[in-house]
């Protein structure tokens, strides 16, 4: 059994004074029937984690360098994260390659970095509107795959976040056939990459215009074992939402 995940990506968003929303998730998630975990500006992650101390939420980063250290003005390295008290961290998500020109090779090699260093490897794949009324979205998937997963994974050390790049922060979603379709093709290419155990047990997120108002038809596709959340997951109120769909999916 896959454990479901709701991860939250404030992306550049939050200064301290919204830490509270941490205490307000806690609150009215006291035992959660699933894996909750939020993913703050790196200014925010070491006071994050000590508002989630004691609570279910986890803290993860949004991104890390594939070198332990050096002159690399700006960046953070997956040591950095695991000592501000991170245990995820996103990786190639579609803002970040097509604002810093990552490419899955960069990807591939900050995910090595942080499997390395013990934190769990969110990795985002996701076609633009281009590539999905070109028919695309399958082959490059596919591309995205096998260029930005490394081979030392596991199912608890990976997780991967199917992204429509045309799905963020749009208000529009797939149709629930397309995600279906998406999920279902990537675990039968991690399975043919991995193995049956790993490959069935590494977690499939859907992201993209996440709400509480569509995340229970969402958590019911095959293969979608949680959502990676940008908007929804900034007030509690409407992360609790998602959470609760995913309780109850
Ligand atoms: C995201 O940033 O990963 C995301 C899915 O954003 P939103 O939920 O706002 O579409």
């Amino acid at each position: 059994m896959r454990r479901k995940l709701a991860a939250g990506n404030w992306k550049m968003n939050g200064i301290g004074a919204d830490l509270a929303e941490f205490e307000a998730l806690a609150r009215a998630h006291p035992r959660p029937d699933c894996e909750i975990l939020i993913c703050p500006p790196a200014s925010l992650l070491h006071r994050a984690a000590e508002a989630a101390s004691d609570t279910p939420i986890a803290v993860g980063g949004q991104d890390c360098h594939s070198e332990a250290k050096g002159a690399h003005t700006g960046d953070i390295s997956a040591a950095m994260l695991r000592d501000a008290g991170a245990s995820h961290v996103i990786l190639g998500h579609s803002e970040r390659r097509a604002d810093h020109d990552e490419r899955s090779e960069d990807v591939r090699a900050k995910a090595r970095a942080a499997i390395s260093e013990g934190l769990t490897a969110i990795i985002c794949l996701g076609e633009s509107l281009a590539e999905r009324e070109a028919a695309n979205t399958l082959d490059i998937i596919a591309g995205q795959m096998s260029s930005s997963i490394p081979d030392m994974v596991t199912g608890e050390n990976l997780v991967i976040a199917y992204e429509p790049v045309w799905a963020i922060g749009t208000g529009k979603v797939p149709t629930l056939e397309q995600i279906g379709e998406v999920h279902d093709s990537i675990r039968a290419m991690l399975e043919a990459r991995f193995g049956q155990d790993i490959g069935g047990a590494v977690r499939l997120l859907y992201g993209g215009s996440v709400k509480p108002s569509n995340a229970d038809e969402i958590f019911a596709v095959s293969n979608v074992d949680g959502a990676l959340v940008g908007g929804a997951s900034l007030k509690a109120a409407d992360f609790s939402g998602i959470i609760c769909a995913l309780e109850n999916s």
